[in-house]
């Protein structure tokens, strides 16, 4: 009998955000550590431009891909509902498919790594004799929160939003209570040595956790090649001059908001691109899963500031509804990034040393610019977040002003940001934190994997 290769299943749950992650580390496992790795990915709407990333991001194949039926929730959850809400929802209703898939699968995969929204999957993995993971392609003040909501949700009286002191976790920084979203009780039950301090430490998260953590990334797309007229445009510009204005595959802001972002670039003087969408009529959460696909009304001249067009013709370039945010990222000519903060987006900045002004718009992205802002440095924020007031033009002006300009290479922001691509690149390349990480982790699948394998030859 021929020894066959590791084998690892992935779920995804539903969203460009979501996927992404779980094929770069799909693809590490395959090319790194000689895996077989199949993606079963819970079925959504996807736009064009969407299914394009994914498809450049998969090619070459290196690994198999199932889309699982789409789940109509409808009848489940209230429309006014949060995306977080919607996602988990699919997510449960998605089991009873996601369990006959792993029961006809054939040899059976060793371990299950399921991301944040399917951790009600790991009993599926258990009734199937599995390793399971928790995928959590987020940062690990997040991870924390997320291990300790149980036990806040034990001393905290009322709802969080309704608290006026910080949140306290263990060796970790305060959390804002509107800062908070919740989810993932399931972690604790996980496999998985703990290399974040307070996760080991007794006296810190350790007391409350015992499931190691493996700390792997910042995992993003490669660059695809692709080329259009937006970068002849960049070529053409100094370096590190363009900020470029984007809120992730789903986000758009109220007409309000857009003209008082649009005077604030124009107000600044600086070069920008600018990825626009029409203008929501409710809460950002509206687009996200539709975002990306041309509705008719895309004009940007029906919904920005009369003359905004014509005035700022030489300085800067409105995309519609979609860019190619790696590439522009990683152009030279770029030199800050106005983001909602999804933790792909922020990925990308920081891979490319590109400074950031954060605006949040929902779910993890107000923990994700608190860390940027306040604890790394990497971008400056807003004194009120968007998703709570309108930011005011003389703001923005202001926020695009202290990332873009660097005089005398003073600019520390830049600078901070420029040490952490380093300290990225650094954890990636071999020997580095993430690929030992990873390592250990694909170790452990291997070693089960080999044991199974051994019984399985003894019995024959
Ligand atoms: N993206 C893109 N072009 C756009 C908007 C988004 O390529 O115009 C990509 C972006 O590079 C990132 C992903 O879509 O990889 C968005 O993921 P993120 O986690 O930042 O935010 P989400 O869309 O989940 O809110």
């Amino acid at each position: 009998m021929e020894i066959s290769k590791p084998h690892a299943a992935l779920l995804s749950s539903p969203g460009m955000g979501h996927l992404i992650p779980v094929l770069e580390l799909s693809k590490r496992l395959v090319t790194h550590h000689d895996f077989t790795v199949t993606v079963f990915v819970v079925s959504c709407h996807m736009s064009q431009a969407e299914s394009q990333v994914i498809q450049s991001s998969i090619s070459p194949k290196l690994f198999d891909i199932v889309q699982l039926p789409p789940v109509d929730t409808t009848h489940l959850v209230d429309a006014n509902a949060t995306v977080v809400t919607h996602i988990a929802v699919m997510m449960r209703e998605a089991r009873p498919a996601i369990r006959s898939a792993i029961s006809s699968m054939n040899p059976r995969p060793t371990a299950l790594i399921v991301d944040l929204f399917g951790t009600e999957s790991l009993p599926i993995a258990e009734e199937h004799g599995l390793l399971k993971y928790v995928y959590i392609p987020s940062n690990a003040w997040f991870l924390a929160l997320t291990v300790h909501v149980p036990f806040l949700d034990r001393e905290v009286e009322g709802e969080y939003v309704d608290q006026i002191e910080p949140l306290r976790i263990p060796g970790c920084r305060a959390v804002r209570p509107e800062d908070v979203v919740r989810m993932g009780k399931e972690i604790p039950t996980s496999d998985g040595p703990l290399t974040l301090a307070a996760f080991r430490d007794e006296t810190l998260l350790g007391r409350f956790t015992k499931t190691p953590v493996y700390p792997i990334g910042p995992l993003t797309r490669p660059l695809s090649g692709s080329r259009s007229e937006l970068f002849d445009w960049l070529d053409k510009q100094p370096s590190e001059s363009v900020i470029f204005v984007s809120f992730g595959s789903g986000g758009s802001l109220s007409y309000k908001q857009m003209t008082e972002l649009a005077w604030g670039l124009e107000l600044s003087q600086h070069r920008f691109i600018w990825v626009v969408r029409p203008p929501t009529k409710t809460a950002a959460d509206d687009t996200f899963f539709t975002a990306g696909t041309a509705s008719g009304d895309d004009d940007p001249s029906t919904y920005l500031p009369d003359g905004f067009l014509t005035r700022t013709k030489n300085k800067g370039l409105l995309v519609p509804i979609w860019a190619p945010q790696v590439e522009v990222l990683s152009h030279p000519s770029v030199g800050g990034f106005l983001s909602h903060c999804g933790w792909n987006s922020t990925l990308e900045s920081v891979a490319n040393g590109v400074p950031m002004i954060v605006w949040p718009l929902y779910s993890e992205q107000k923990m994700n610019s608190t860390l940027l802002a306040e604890e790394l440095g990497v971008a400056v924020r807003p004194k009120e977040l968007p998703s709570k007031k309108v930011v005011g033009r003389e703001e923005i002006e202001k926020m695009v002003r202290q990332i873009i300009e660097d005089k005398e290479g003073k600019n520390a922001t830049r600078a901070r940001v420029k040490e952490l691509k380093y300290s990225a690149e650094k954890a990636l390349s071999k020997g580095g934190s993430s690929y030992n990480a990873l390592s250990r982790l694909a170790q452990q699948i291997t070693d089960l994997h080999a044991t199974t394998e051994s019984e399985a030859l003894r019995a024959t």
